[in-house]
């Protein structure tokens, strides 16, 4: 199979479908593998990393669209690489199609077969495409956090670790899951004072045996919330509620009851939020303040560490997008049915319930 890997294109995405060393197991196992100049420079896998791996490296994305079998790629394409793709092409990306009646009509002319990262499942019941991407945010979220509790950034001037004769700061993680975790283990390891609530008794009881009591679980409820986010330094917003828009669980008059100058992270925020004040903002203009609390909203923020985040994401994607390449994209959907909850669109018809379920008219 010949695989295609252009440039991302969207502003500010720095991350690459696949690295050099990605490309080296396509071509051990005997395909060719096209790659866009410079696709990955800025982030340190450069032309000849990929040359040496064995990818023959294409000046333009028009040449790799019209050449490749399979095209993978980070972010959903763009309007122009939609145009592209064609029948008997397949698509190996994130889609977020439900929100995106211009995408989903795009691809559905386009014919061709477009798989997406985020609804490929596993045998936990998790999404093992996303999971990754939920690791980084989690782990940058304290890492964020502590940046805007400096004085100069606009926080109280906390530092969460504290030193041997001051209490170190508070941390209010606000739902358990894959985010949440790796937010507890960023601040355990800082030194901070972290309490995590969540809706899930058994996550709790996981949470607690991970870090062996040395944090604090609360069973989340609006009173708990008034308590906990009433005497953090930081809160970290990390719900889920799987198909909905994240429930706004941290409301304006618990911001008001805030001690100035703390943070808050709002990691949900590409499902709308779970804090009342939130707007999504961006790597460039990431903070804004509201009764003298900090918000960092960024939509995207493993795009911040995109080195980090692509190694992450290859990790996840390479067993799938192998199984396409090696089998064919038929075959390998049909052996493994976690890929095939991959398939949202194919042949001019959207496959994903949904995606049908939420934009079936505007189709
Ligand atoms: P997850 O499903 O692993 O965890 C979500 C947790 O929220 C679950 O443990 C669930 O029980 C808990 N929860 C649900 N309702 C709750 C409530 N009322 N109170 C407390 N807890 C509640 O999800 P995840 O992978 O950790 O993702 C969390 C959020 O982060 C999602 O919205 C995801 O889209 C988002 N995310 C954002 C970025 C970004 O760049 N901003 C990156 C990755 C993930």
């Amino acid at each position: 199979m010949i695989v295609g890997v252009p440039k991302e294109i969207k502003n500010h995405e720095y991350r690459v479908g696949l690295t050099p060393a990605a490309v080296q197991e396509f071509t051990n196992n005997g395909h060719a593998v096209l790659v866009q100049v410079n696709a990955g420079t800025s982030i340190g896998f450069t032309d000849d990393l990929y040359l040496a791996a064995g990818a023959t490296m294409i000046e333009t994305p028009e040449e790799i669209f019209a050449t490749a079998d399979m095209i993978v790629k980070v972010k959903e394409p763009q309007p122009n690489e939609c145009k592209m793709l064609r029948e008997g092409q397949t698509l190996y990306t994130y889609l977020h199609l439900a929100p995106d009646p211009v995408q989903t009509q795009l691809l559905v002319e386009s014919g061709a077969t477009c798989i997406a990262y985020e609804t490929v499942t596993d045998n936990r019941g998790t999404l093992p495409l996303l999971a990754p991407m939920s690791e980084v945010a989690g782990r940058m979220s304290i890492q964020a956090g502590a940046h805007y509790l400096e004085k100069a950034n606009g926080g109280s001037g906390t530092l969460l670790g504290g030193v041997p004769g001051v209490a170190p700061g508070k941390v209010l993680i606000i739902g358990g899951g894959v985010v949440g975790l790796n937010a507890a283990k960023m601040a355990m390891g800082l030194g901070a004072d972290v309490t995590i609530l969540d809706r899930s008794l058994n996550r709790l009881r996981e949470l607690d045996d991970i870090f062996e009591g040395r944090l604090t679980t609360v069973f989340s409820t609006s009173d708990a919330i008034d308590y906990y986010s009433s005497r953090a330094d930081l809160v970290v917003g990390a719900v889920l509620v799987p198909g909905a828009a994240a429930p706004k669980l941290l409301t304006r008059e618990h911001i008001k009851n805030m001690k100035p100058g703390s943070v808050l992270v709002d990691v949900a925020i590409d499902q709308g939020g779970c804090f009342e004040t939130s707007k999504a903002t961006t790597h460039q203009d990431p903070v804004y303040i509201i009764d003298d609390v900090v918000h960092y909203c960024v939509a995207n923020m493993p795009g911040g560490v995109a080195r980090t985040s692509t190694m992450a994401l290859n990790n996840a994607t390479l067993p799938f997008g192998l199984a396409l390449a090696n089998k064919g994209p038929k075959q390998a959907m049909l052996d493994d049915p976690h890929l095939l909850n991959g398939l949202n669109v194919h042949k001019g018809i959207v496959t994903y319930k949904a995606v049908v379920d939420a934009l079936g008219d505007s189709l």
